[in-house]
């Protein structure tokens, strides 16, 4: 007897649900009808026209011209773990400004790849200043150093004026992690003279999870090919990729087709919006939430000027169990917020108003949650 085999198996119901937490956010619903497309081959010729269409679209919306930009098969920390892979050679030293989790796991990753990880550190909710990123340029001498945008643990969005010149000026390579920026918040990569960059499908992009956008400048590359030893990881080697998503065509992996539908289809609609005035969105949405929970008598754990606005952090009131709230609102309301993470777990509700579900109708709906429901939650 094969096990199963006949049993009948309900098929998929999936709840709906409003994502107003850290991500992933809603899918914009012309991304899910290019998603569910039947697949092409990964040498087709209309797939290969469109691989070209989606670099170009990202480079838009990062604001670069770096040849070397294509959507990497994997989340965001697959991206993540391409640019340590790529980038670090044994024994190289790494320095990452960690103000919350995601700097964290920059380290962990390039301690994996043996780099000799270095590190300045702010408390969870700050930014680093340009002093800071300096002194520490001095001291540990980095060939790369790593930064997060925005840091979706703690809600902050680090300024990025003249970083970029300070590491050139110390000769060293600057990656930033624009996971909850791209698409929503202004980026500007080759102004501010990043020259690694990645992000993921399943926030300003309205994507589901499943691709992680990875670019890389000449300069990077330039280190990329005159490494001593093979990039370390073979799934995430940009320099086979690049096979691939080059003028080469070489096969290097089945390419996750529809993924790459629904990201065109994503990006597509960030142009025809226009990038400025979906900057704008995110900006004006997230006001009126600030505006709201304040008036409410919350507090927000990050000052205005540092405020991301794709990821707003609350501070529980106290004598509120934190996470009892955030099952409250999905099990009867079927909106999701995220509670803390790291250092900040119980402390802080966060709410993600990205890509799709950056409207005013989804504020209007979490404050009024807030509204109703919190008062029952307090002692
Ligand atoms: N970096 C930041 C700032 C993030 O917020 C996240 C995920 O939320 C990641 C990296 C990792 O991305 P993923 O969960 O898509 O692998």
């Amino acid at each position: 007897m094969l096990k199963n085999s006949g049993t009948s198996v309900p098929s998929l119901s999936v709840p709906e649900r409003l994502l107003l937490g850290p991500g992933p956010s809603n899918s914009h619903p012309l991304v899910l009808e290019a998603l569910s497309c039947q697949p092409v081959g990964h040498l087709d010729p209309f797939y290969i026209d469109l691989m070209a269409e989606v670099q170009g679209l990202l480079r838009d919306v990062w604001q670069t011209s770096n040849r070397l930009t294509l959507p990497m098969s994997g989340t965001g920390s697959a991206a993540m773990e391409a640019t340590i892979a790529n980038i670090i050679e044994p024994g190289e030293i790494f320095l990452v400004g960690i103000n919350g989790y995601f700097g964290n796991r920059l380290a962990d990753m390039a301690s994996r790849y043996q780099a000799k990880v270095r590190t300045i550190e702010k408390p969870w909710g700050e930014a680093f200043s340009l002093d800071d990123i300096e002194s520490a340029l001095i001291k540990y001498k980095p060939s790369v150093f790593a930064l997060v945008h925005a840091e979706t643990s703690t809600g902050v969005c680090q300024p990025m004026q003249q970083i970029g010149d300070l590491c050139r000026r110390y000769d060293c390579l600057l990656i930033l992690d624009t996971v909850t920026s791209l698409g929503s918040i202004p980026l500007f990569l080759d102004e501010w003279k990043v020259d690694l960059a990645y992000s993921c499908s399943q926030k300003g992009l309205s994507c589901p999870p499943g691709l992680g956008p990875f670019t890389m400048n000449k300069r990077a590359e330039e280190k990329l090919n005159n490494r001593k030893g093979k990039v370390p990881n073979w799934y995430l080697d940009l320099s086979l990729l690049n096979q691939y998503w080059g003028s080469d065509r070489v096969y290097h992996h089945t390419a996750p087709v529809n993924m790459n539908f629904g990201i065109r289809e994503a990006l597509r609609l960030i142009v025809e919006e226009g990038l400025e005035n979906s900057w704008d969105r995110h900006r004006t949405n997230a006001e009126a939430l600030w505006n709201g929970l304040q008036s409410m008598g919350l507090e927000l754990h990050v000052k205005e000027e540092l405020r991301l606005p794709t990821l707003t952090t609350v501070k529980i009131p106290n004598g509120i169990h934190g996470k009892s709230f955030t099952q409250h609102l999905l099990n009867n309301f079927g909106v999701e917020i995220g509670g803390g993470l790291g250092e900040l777990a119980g402390k802080v509700w966060r709410i993600g108003l990205m890509g799709y579900n950056s409207k005013r109708k989804n504020v209007d709906k979490i404050l009024d949650l807030f509204e109703s429901e919190l008062p029952k939650f307090k002692g």
